[in-house]
């Protein structure tokens, strides 16, 4: 029985049975400190998934089917895991637009990642014993980015899931680089940065460390791309905002926030 994402709803009255489906078992042990009142919000919002989780072809949930329990194995063959949670669906691709696109899962997961110490993940096809293992899930997604003027164009992979998130300096040396409170930043591999047009200028000056950091601009337009550290050299700090879906994405954290002007925090309330 042939089987494609679009046809999930009409797969889930075919049942396990059918040859594309897929059981994605998931072993959770949850931080020992987690109070109850978390985890039981956190139980209900992973149980909603089922409803919540829909197919963008479709509309309509995907998930076939969840199962999900505390340890009760009296064989204490657990390894400190304290919960499991069996979900079925109805292909591959269905199994993969959850791990990887679902803003709904995204959201969860990202909200989940804190309670959670350790995991584990098989996921089966029903009845198949033998086979190769499928290429691992690409987690990095290519995002385009160019300068003011445009002369200098670049990529930058980064994490697929959870989504990207924009990293707050608020750093002097930012302050003044850019004119502006604080700068959008993230850390990737140095190998995860393409110029795809262009060559940019450096300038290089002593970081709090006592080493060179260099940054990396635009001759024409000055903007700044990105700046490695001789403190790490294997990384770079990508400023966000100049990748074109860049506004999208949330703050997911700050650094140097002792440099934070005291109304960046308040800019919201300030203002209404
Ligand atoms: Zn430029
Ligand atoms: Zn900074």
């Amino acid at each position: 029985m042939a089987h494609t994402p679009t046809s999930s709803m009409t797969s889930s009255f075919q049942g396990p049975s059918s040859s594309t489906a897929i059981t994605h078992i998931v072993v959770f042990k949850y931080r020992p400190d987690i109070t109850w009142t978390d985890l039981e919000a956190h139980f209900s919002v992973f149980r909603a998934l089922q409803t919540q989780c829909v197919h963008p072809s479709t509309g309509k949930p995907y998930m076939l089917s969840m199962r999900m329990g505390n340890n009760r194995s009296r064989e204490a063959l657990n390894k400190g895991m304290t919960h499991g949670f069996v979900l079925e669906f109805a292909s591959q691709d269905d199994l993969d637009y959850y791990l990887t696109k679902d803003p709904v899962h995204a959201a969860f997961s990202k909200a989940a990642k804190p309670l959670i110490e350790d995991s584990l993940v098989v996921d089966i096809t029903p009845g198949k014993l033998f086979g190769d293992l499928p290429a691992p899930l690409t987690s990095k997604t290519t995002h385009s980015g160019s300068c003011h003027c445009g002369n200098l164009a670049f990529t930058a992979a980064l994490d697929t899931y959870p989504q990207p998130l924009h990293v707050l300096c608020h750093c002097r040396t930012c302050q003044l680089l850019s004119g502006s409170p604080y700068t959008c930043n993230t850390i990737i591999p140095q190998g995860d940065l393409t110029i795809t047009r262009g060559s940019p200028a450096e300038y290089a000056y002593t970081g709090a460390s006592g080493k060179k950091v260099h940054c990396f601009f635009c001759r024409e337009c000055t903007s700044h791309i990105y700046h490695v550290q001789d403190v790490a050299p294997d990384v770079v700090v990508v400023r966000t905002l100049l990748l074109e879906d860049g506004p999208k994405w949330g703050a997911g954290g700050e650094i140097f926030a002792e440099g934070r002007l005291g109304w960046v925090s308040d800019l919201k309330a300030a203002l209404e």
